[in-house]
């Protein structure tokens, strides 16, 4: 089916990016709510036409670790993109500040404030954080190399845009991936206007990029990607240093020459070899989707018991104490 502006009820926000806004909808013919996603672009309407078509692909990526795809549409230069409404929001706003780094003052950490040295710290958490469980953490990373795998073998896409803001959560304990790079002409759109602030691209990609060249990164950028969430997950914060948030400079550097960030103390020698093997600088030497889902890490997922269910509730409730709602009602 097709949906259009006249069939939707907004109900409020759920959050900004980088590119526009995603609300909270209710679809009134089908009952169903949904995310809606506004990306503003200054392009004339045959481009505008030529994302709308590309985007349908996304009709076919339907598994359980991909945030289903409804529907897209374009008013004046926005394309409205309808998904899944995850009720939990995105891995960041779980574990870490979240939100409240986009309503922070410029520079300052999205923290609470014990990252001080290079993926180091004392392993400390706040009283606002609680150490993600191992097997909570397993479960997640599991569910990412799922979904970057089906994306890879079913659509011959890679992700592109890797990060915690864009892995879903939702109160059954789901976690699916948004936001992948289905659309060539929306890239071309939304590239260039942001490298940085909080970097989750692969050293060799960050070299490609700057370098100005033709992209020469893989798929193997993506699971640089996801061992840096995973311990951005782990530690509730970016990885890299404070000092690097407000200088792109320095973060850039720091990923394609200092040391890769690791997991903070407490995690098991086969979670940390599996994030080490991630972040390694040499794409090549990376480890494929099928060779990580038979890491010992991931295979220790398979039949294991694990509470998502109850470690979201109760991610939730921290969350709650933070200050942070999952929607911002809009104003009357
Ligand atoms: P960027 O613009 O760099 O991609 P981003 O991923 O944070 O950053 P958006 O994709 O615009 O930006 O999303 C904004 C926020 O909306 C996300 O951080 C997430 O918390 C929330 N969000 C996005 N999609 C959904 C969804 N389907 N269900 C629930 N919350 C969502
Ligand atoms: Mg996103």
């Amino acid at each position: 089916f097709q949906i259009n502006m006249d069939e939707i009820e907004v109900l409020g926000e759920l959050g900004k990016g980088n590119y526009g806004s995603v609300h909270k909808v209710f679809h009134r013919p089908t009952n169903v709510k949904m995310a809606m996603k506004e990306i503003r672009l200054e392009l004339d309407e045959s481009k505008l036409n030529g994302i709308i078509m590309e985007l349908d692909i996304l009709h076919r990526a339907k598994a359980p670790e991909i945030v289903e795809f409804f529907g897209a549409f374009t008013i004046e230069s926005c394309v409205y993109y309808c998904m899944e409404y995850m009720d939990a929001g995105s891995l960041d706003t779980l574990t870490g500040g979240g939100v409240l780094a986009k309503d922070q003052k410029d520079g300052e950490p999205q923290t609470n404030g014990d990252a001080t040295t290079n993926g180091n710290t004392d392993g400390t958490t706040s009283s606002a954080q609680e150490r993600v469980p191992e097997d909570v953490l397993r479960r997640i990373t599991a569910g990412m190399i799922r979904g970057l795998k089906f994306l890879k073998d079913e659509l011959q896409i890679m992700h592109r845009d890797v990060k915690p803001t864009n892995v879903l959560i939702n109160k059954k304990g789901e976690v699916k991936l948004c936001d992948f790079g289905v659309s060539g002409q929306l890239e071309k759109s939304l590239a260039k206007t942001n490298i940085g602030c909080q970097s989750y691209m692969a050293p060799e990609r960050i070299k490609s990029e700057t370098a100005n060249q033709n992209p020469t990164y893989t798929v193997s950028s993506d699971v640089w990607s996801v061992g840096l969430s995973i311990i951005e997950l782990a530690k509730g914060c970016y990885p890299y240093p404070p000092e690097t948030y407000s200088n792109v400079f320095a973060q850039l550097q720091a990923i394609v020459n200092g040391a890769a960030p690791t997991l903070p103390p407490g995690y098991s020698d086969d979670a940390n070899d599996f994030v080490a093997k991630c972040l390694l600088k040499d794409p090549n030497q990376r480890p494929t989707y099928a060779q990580l889902l038979e890491h010992p890490f991931l295979v220790a997922d398979k039949d294991a018991e694990v509470d998502m269910v109850g470690w979201v509730n109760a991610a939730l409730e921290r969350r709650a104490a933070r200050g942070i709602s999952s929607l911002n009602p809009i104003q009357a």
